[in-house]
Parts: C-alpha cells; structure tokens; sequence
C-alpha cells in the first residue's frame, strides 16, 4: 500500500501488513517524600504496531432521519459525487470543512524551505470518509430524501441532485420508548418496533448483521445521533454491572433505548459512540464493553459553543486571569432544539455542557481555591424560525489585575448540522484506526490494544468519557495534540513540541 511519506529510521518497520514503531514515552513522575517534592523523568519503550490494510466502513447512524443523519449522509454523497450547487454568493463544491482529519493538518518537520504540513488524515493509514456507507435506524419512517428536506439545513438545489440517492435509503425500524425523549417528539414516531425489550435488542443486532451482509462492509461502527435523552437513575441491581444490566434487559426493567443500543452493538462486536449527552454509558454497559473487548466512547458532538469554551477559558485561565462568571444563551429552532424545550432533556444538556471548564480551574490553584470555580449557567431556548441556524451568544468575564474586570462577549450564528456532521465522520474514522492499533511495552510484552473507553475522542465530545479514576481533559488543543502526538508515536516520531530550539542558537 502506498503511503503519502515513508519514516526512515531504525526504529520503524514497514511490513505488508504493519507499520511498527518503537518509541520512547518521556514522562514525569512527581510525589512527595517526607515533606519535599520529588520531581523524576521516566521514560517507557513502547513498540505500536499499525494494520496498514484499511477496511470497508459501514457506519450506523440511530437517528439517520434527523438533522444530523442527514446531512452527513448527504454530505459524503455530495464529495463523493463531486457535488457543486449555485447560491445567491455563487458556486459552492462540496469539502469536508470542520473535519479535523479531512481538513486540519499537522506539521510533520522541517525541510529545505521550512516546516512541511501533511493534512491530519496521511499520518496513517485511514478510511476516507467517501468510502463509508451509511445505514441506520430512526423512529420516523421518511425516507433520507424528504428527511433532508424536513431538515432545512442544505440548499435546495444541492438537495434536487441528492434526492434520487438519498430516495432509496430508508431508516429501520428503531426502539421507542417515549418517557425518554420529550412529548413533542411522539407525532413523528411512526417506524418503531414492537416486542419485548430483549426481542426489539435482538433485532438491533439481527440489523447489524443484516447490514453487514448486504452492504459487503468489513466492519460496522454504530453511532447515537437520535434525540436526547433524560438521565437515567444508576440502580445497583439495575445497571450497575454487565449481568444485572442484560437481565434488566430480559426483565423488561427501566433501560435506556440508547442503552440498549449500545448493548445490542457491543455484544455485536461493534464499537459505540455517543453523539448526544445522556448517560447511555451507564456502570453495567461500560462494564460489557470491557470484557468483550469493544470500543465505546462519547458522550455529546463537542461542535460549537463548547468547543470555542474549551478554547477560550482555557486561553484566559493560562494567561492568569481569573475567570469569574461564564454564561451561555442558546437558540436554535431545529428539531433537536424542539426536544430540548423539555426540562428533562435540557437537563442531560446543561449537565454535558457544565464541566468543560473543571481541568482548566482545577490546574490553577493559584487563582482558585479547592472548592472554587467560575459561575457557569447555560440558557437553550427554542425558536422555530431560526431552524438549524443555531445562536449562541456568550459572556465571560474575569478578574484582571489590581481589581479591574475584563468581559467578552461572543455572538455565534451558524448550521448546528454542518458542524456535527464532519464529527461524526471523524468520530467514526479514529474509532476504526484505533482499532486497528496494538502496542507493547518492555515490561508488558503482550500486545494489547487501547482501553475499551476510547478517550482518545476527547477532542470531539463535549463530556468526554474516560477510563474509571483517569483525568478527564477538556481543553481542546491539549485534546487535539493527544491525537497527534499518539499518531506520531506510531510512526516513531517525537511528540510535537514546538521549541523551535534550532532557530534560537546564535
Ligand atoms: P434531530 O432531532 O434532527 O435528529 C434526531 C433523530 O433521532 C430524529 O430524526 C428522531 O426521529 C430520531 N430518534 C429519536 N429517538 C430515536 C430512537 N430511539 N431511535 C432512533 N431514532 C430516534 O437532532 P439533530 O440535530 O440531528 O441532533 C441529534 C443529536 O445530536 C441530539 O441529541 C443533539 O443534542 C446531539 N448533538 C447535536 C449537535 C449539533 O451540533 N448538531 C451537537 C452536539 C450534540
């Protein structure tokens, strides 16, 4: 297979299959010993091991007829087809902006003539995002063609060239169980399946198979993008470990449809991202995919007001400020938006979009005490006429020096859809390499691939989900450069880190 750069280096083999680094993880330990702190470097030899041979993708979307479903799935097909469309501001073609692989790039070294940038997905070999196909399942019965139409997010006449394609494919059958998403939702939830909580699972994994079959992809990932849900209570006995969570299931006990998604996949083999907030991840679910062995991770796209959060607060408390008061009005008049004017819904929102600031405050013990830390609301209202074009407008204000006080404030209008949907392609296309990543270490000689809760994703979710007891980081260019510096390490290359020592000597 031919790759866009070689590593030549003792230390990197290529092989039919594998591309093999070793590498050297520097890090430093610190603890404290009677009374002193005692700071120590360490370092691990690590050998990553890469499949080079990229698999078909099948990807399937819970929730495909909604805003997001739809416009991802319109989105490949328009690259694909090498889609262009006039508007009002000329001709547009279709690209993958937003998509941090597709369209981000990172520096790779330096030459002759300065730093040499590679886009973000040449680092390994990845699924290109044209090559996936799309399935799913969603309780409204529209085919995708009337559900792109519904959804109002592309231009029509970018829609007319979509519609024989997106005509055909049509959502399966999904599980609903109305207290979950908001009342407003019931008038669309017309394809829904009937039977027992453990038949409905059974068929979830019958389609797993079934698409698996038909569509002749070698490996399927499954994706939540459906509705919001409220939280679910976490019951010992109920959901707090893998067996009493599959006998809650066969008991027809309180589980989740996104629960039970994740269950259905999990025991399919199939890794499960959640796009939206609620705790779909409850004890007992995470607690299967770790003895099947399967990737789960989420939790809630982190598209916009929360990724520009993790920038900003991250900016303001690095820079020694002292952030004071964040507050966060939303309106978007799309469906997702219609959910959320439920309380419980908003509720799992608010809670998604209230920690994103913690590692931040919690770094600097220097402006804020143990139990300190900004006051953070978050308003979501909805407002039909808006539609996807969501509004979000933001205050921060922090305490600058001797008592001044300094207030930004952002207004963001922008296609809540066009911003998801290059995540999600992103989601699922990390997900699929990290698969496909197995390392050792000297002492732990056994390859092993990475922790079935795949925090990796943390750049792409607003609540990232972390392995039991390990730091939850949210601040999004710590996030971005673990990706890179993770895809660096298996090609044997040092972690990015931007000294610049070479052009600062005399
Ligand atoms: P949407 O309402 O347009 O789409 C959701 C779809 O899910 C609908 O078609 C609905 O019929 C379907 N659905 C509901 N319950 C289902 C079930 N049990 N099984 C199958 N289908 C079901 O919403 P959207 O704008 O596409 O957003 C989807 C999710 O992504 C929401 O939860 C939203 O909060 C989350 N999210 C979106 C963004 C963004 O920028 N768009 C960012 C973060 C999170």
């Amino acid at each position: 297979m031919a790759e866009p750069f070689l590593v030549e280096s003792p230390n990197v083999t290529y092989s039919k299959d594998f591309i093999e680094a070793k590498y050297t993880y520097s890090t430093v330990h610190v603890c404290k010993e009677n009374g002193v702190t005692k700071v120590r470097p360490c370092s691990t030899r690590f050998t990553f091991r890469t499949g080079r041979q990229v698999p078909r993708l099948g990807v399937m979307l819970v929730g495909w007829g909604g805003n997001n479903g739809t416009t991802v799935t319109a989105a490949v097909l328009a690259n694909k087809l090498g889609l262009s469309w006039m508007t009002k501001t000329g001709r547009k073609k279709a690209n993958y902006y937003g998509s941090l692989l597709q369209a981000s790039t990172v520096c790779l070294g330096t030459g002759p003539s300065g730093d040499v940038y590679v886009p973000f997905r040449d680092l390994l070999p990845m699924v290109h995002p044209n090559d996936i196909v799309f399935d799913g399942w969603d309780i409204s019965s529209l085919n995708l063609a009337e559900a792109m139409k519904r959804a109002e997010v592309l231009e029509w006449p970018l829609q007319e060239q979509l519609w024989p394609h997106m005509e055909k494919m049509k959502p399966r059958p999904s599980i609903y169980i109305p207290e979950f998403i908001a009342a407003n939702q019931e008038e669309r939830a017309d394809n829904v399946l009937r039977g027992s909580m453990a038949e409905q699972v059974e068929q979830i994994r019958r389609d797993i198979r079934d698409f698996k079959e038909s569509s002749g992809v070698d490996k399927v990932i499954v994706l939540w993008t459906a509705n919001t849900e409220r939280f679910c209570d976490i019951v010992p006995g109920l959901n707090d470990t893998a067996d009493n969570l599959l006998r809650a299931i066969e008991r027809g006990l309180e589980v989740s449809p996104s629960t039970l998604f994740a269950v259905a996949s999990i025991l399919e083999g199939c890794a499960y991202i959640n796009g939206s907030p609620q705790n779909t991840f409850v004890p007992g679910a995470v607690e299967l995919a770790a003895q099947r062995r399967v990737f789960i991770g989420g939790d809630d796209f982190k598209s916009g007001q929360t990724k520009l959060k993790s920038v900003l607060v991250d900016f303001l408390v690095g820079a020694g400020l002292k952030t004071k008061s964040i507050v966060s009005y939303n309106h978007l008049g799309n469906n997702d938006g219609k959910n959320l004017s439920a309380p419980q819904q908003f509720r799992s929102k608010e809670i998604s979009k209230s920690n994103v600031v913690d590692d931040t405050v919690q770094a600097n013990p220097i402006l804020y005490g143990p139990q300190d830390k900004p006051d953070h609301c978050v308003v979501i209202k909805y407002v039909p006429y808006v539609g996807d074009s969501k509004r979000a407008l933001d205050e921060y204000t922090s305490e600058i020096m001797m008592g001044g006080t300094n207030t930004i404030v952002i207004h963001n209008t922008c296609e809540d859809s066009l911003l998801a949907s290059p995540i999600i392609l992103d989601l699922a296309i990390l997900t699929e390499l990290c698969q496909r990543i197995t390392f050792c270490t000297e002492a732990d000689p056994e390859f092993q691939g990475f922790h079935s809760v795949l925090s990796i994703l943390a750049f792409l979710c607003k609540a990232p989900l972390v392995p039991e007891g390990t730091p939850v980081v949210n601040a999004l260019f710590r996030q971005r450069s673990c990706i890179e510096n993770i895809l660096r390490a298996c090609l044997g290359l040092p972690p990015q880190n931007h000294m610049l020592l070479e052009h600062k000597m005399q």
